[in-house]
């Protein structure tokens, strides 16, 4: 328990070293419900499994198989959602191709795990910004190109009694792209953002390594792939004593 408790503190330093990098950036406000500085009294919960969402459960995997062996969980566990509709927050933009991409990305994703849009960031579980992502290269991102990015946080909601392990998430989208790339990087990044933290290498899935003339929309892999995932333990989401 105690080893445990230092990796979730290693994690805390790891988010206070991300925030240095994003004083620009509105979403740590102070009305937020995620707290990035744990107590020494707050312990780690152990890893247990959520229930899976209706949504997922309903889903049957196919023959078509998964690439779960490429998902790396982190030292907290998968990156699993636990609370529905996972709250989104879209970044109010003139850039119409953006948003056109970011919505579709969403209203795809939410069949698998319901998903809702918020209007402030500071309230939201996954931030969408239409920015370069910002510079720096540290634990808890992963990205593909300079164009596009995803990071996580993991810190402790105190809005709920008992408190909660919890992270959030932010996807940088940079806008002056075409909108083929936009879709493709949308849809990408919001799989990584809902727990597929890795990539499949087959170029007919949305969470392929890299770039391809022809993107993938999301396969029966990506989700046999987020299914697996979501049936793995977790510390998120569940009590700090
Ligand atoms: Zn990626």
């Amino acid at each position: 328990m105690r080893a445990g408790w230092r990796r979730a503190l290693c994690w805390a330093i790891a988010l206070i070293a991300s925030l240095s990098l994003s004083l620009l950036l509105p979403v740590h406000a102070q009305e937020s419900f995620f707290d990035s500085n744990p107590r020494s009294s707050d312990i780690a919960p152990i890893p247990q499994v959520h229930p899976l969402p209706a949504s997922l459960n309903r889903w049957q995997p196919d023959d078509q198989g998964d690439y779960f062996e490429q998902i790396e969980p982190i030292a907290m566990g998968y990156l699993i959602w636990s609370r529905f509709p996972i709250r989104v927050f879209v970044e109010p933009s003139d850039r119409s191709n953006w948003v056109d991409a970011v919505q579709q990305a969403i209203g795809e994703w939410t069949v698998y795990l319901p998903l809702v849009t918020v209007d402030r960031a500071e309230t939201a579980d996954i931030a969408i910004w239409c920015r370069t992502p910002p510079l720096q290269w540290n634990r808890g991102e992963l990205g593909r190109v300079r164009s596009a990015e995803t990071r996580f946080e993991v810190g402790i909601d105190r809005s709920t009694d008992p408190p909660l392990l919890a992270h959030r998430l932010q996807i940088w989208l940079r806008p002056d792209q075409t909108a083929n790339y936009l879709q493709a990087a949308a849809r990408h990044e919001l799989g990584h953002a809902l727990g597929i933290w890795g990539h499949s290498l087959e170029p007919t899935d949305a969470l392929y390594f890299s770039q391809v003339r022809n993107p993938a929309a999301i396969s029966a892999r990506d989700v046999n792939t987020l299914k697996r995932i979501y049936q793995q333990p977790t510390r998120l989401g569940w009590a700090i004593e």
